[in-house]
């Protein structure tokens, strides 16, 4: 993913697990070393409604000691509002328009390159996963749709 999207110049905001980037220092590196955005998706990718407010934070934070970031992306677009009303003191937090649905392995890239294609609007957020589930989908399928917004006319930035 890191190379497909220098090999366009195009700069992404990787919201990250924090027990990932625990695991994985050298890759979290290259993505802000490469001039990626990263952002904060809790330590353990939470379900909002099955974690009490108390813990719910904690887990945030524990993640931002790592991360570093003023943007949180809530794991499943969960949270509740107790959750939101603390979270947004601190962070500003983000929501997407666009879910590629690539970590779903019944669909074919096909499938997937139709979803985001569709659905791209200006100033879309969309949501790619560099998960083991979506690695099929995304490597076939994040070039293409690259190529596709690039010859609409669009352009890339990060939030
Ligand atoms: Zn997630």
């Amino acid at each position: 993913m890191l190379d497909t999207l220098d090999h366009y110049g195009i700069k992404a905001t990787f919201f990250c697990v924090g027990e990932n980037v625990a695991r994985y220092p050298d890759l979290f590196e290259q993505i802000k070393t490469r001039g990626h955005q990263r952002g904060n998706h809790s330590y353990n990718h939470l379900r909002a409604f099955r974690t009490d407010l108390a813990g719910y934070l904690a887990n945030v934070e524990k993640a931002d000691k790592l991360i570093g970031s003023k943007l949180f992306r809530p794991p499943h677009g969960e949270l509740t509002y107790a959750q939101y009303r603390e979270l947004r003191k601190k962070y500003e937090l983000v929501q997407w328009d666009v879910i590629s649905r690539d970590y779903n392995a019944k669909l074919s890239p096909n499938e997937v390159f139709d979803i985001v294609r569709k659905g791209v609007r200006k100033g879309s957020i969309l949501v790619f996963h560099d998960s083991l589930k979506a690695e099929k989908n995304l490597r076939a399928v994040l070039p293409e749709f690259i190529e596709f917004c690039l010859a609409q006319g669009y352009k890339f930035d990060v939030l």
